[in-house]
């Protein structure tokens, strides 16, 4: 059966980019007797508010769209997200890391440019580890990539397009050793939705061509799981009145405003290129 999810984060209010997403994904579930959820991506909880995730609610409703089952809310499955994570240090993938975000910008932005590759620091050495850790300092955990790749041999995702179904080989060398916990959260954007996209047993993700390049790592942490991936599928950003792409600070195309405008959902989805 075909499962599809919207994952919006409650960090500002929604806007035509995000109607457009949920609308395929709600669309596509119902046109083939499948099942939609909707999950509330809100691990960080110094950017996430309770009032956006209640304009989540209403907005989709105006929308139209009705989800199946209970909403899944990231903040409340943390234990599920540590217990991922310690699988991949029982098998060796993951490391500590110490280092600060000017650390890592500085690496990238070295004279001799951006490393090929990603930014892949390595753990420290045991004893400089111990030491840092004996001062308390912060980490977060990296996905060892070299190694994760090894583990999980070639992997391949389907990818839907409007030219048809195409077979992508996953190549998720150019992210490095990602972050997979952050230090102040405890769990990250890729290892959480990875999580939650196989314990709701979503088929298709259907979501923002800015999320392309994410495909490949999320197709490896899937093979990491043991889990086949699902179907992928990137559809175009709704570009705003300037011709860029919204963002949550274009507040004239929220759906808020929009209704607040006298529109209907009706004219929303006229808008869209559906
Ligand atoms: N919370 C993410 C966003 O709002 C969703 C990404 C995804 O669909 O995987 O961009």
């Amino acid at each position: 059966m075909i499962v599809t999810r919207f994952a919006p984060s409650p960090t500002g209010r929604l806007h035509l980019g995000h109607a457009y997403s949920a609308i395929l994904n709600h669309d596509r579930a119902r046109a083939e007797g499948g099942r939609f959820v909707l999950r509330i991506e809100d691990i960080d909880a110094s950017r996430c508010r309770p009032a956006f995730e209640d304009a989540i609610y209403e907005d989709l409703s105006w929308l139209g769209l009705a989800w199946d089952g209970p909403v899944l809310r990231q903040s409340e499955r943390m234990d599920a997200y540590a217990e991922r994570l310690g699988s991949l240090r029982a098998h060796g993938l993951a490391y500590r890391c110490f280092r600060t975000r000017a650390d890592v910008a500085e690496a990238m932005s070295a004279a001799h440019g951006a490393p090929e590759g990603g930014f892949r620091p390595g753990p420290l050495p045991p004893r400089e580890e111990a030491a840092l850790l004996a001062e308390g300092h912060p980490y977060a955990w990296r996905l060892d990539l070299a190694r994760a790749q090894a583990e999980a041999g070639p992997i391949a995702y389907e990818e839907e397009t409007p030219q048809g179904r195409r077979v992508v080989a996953a190549d998720p060398a150019p992210h490095g050793d990602i972050v997979i916990a952050r230090k102040d959260v405890g769990t990250s954007y890729h290892l959480a939705s990875v999580t939650d996209d196989v314990a709701s047993g979503v088929s298709h993700v259907i979501r923002g061509e800015d999320l392309r390049e994410a495909a490949p790592l999320h197709a490896l942490l899937y093979a990491l799981l043991g889990e086949a991936p699902p179907v992928y599928a990137h559809h175009p950003l709704i570009a705003g009145p300037d011709g860029r792409r919204l963002a949550k600070r274009d507040r004239s195309v929220t759906l808020a405003a929009l209704r607040e405008a006298g529109k209907t959902s009706e004219s929303v989805r006229a808008r869209l290129p559906l």
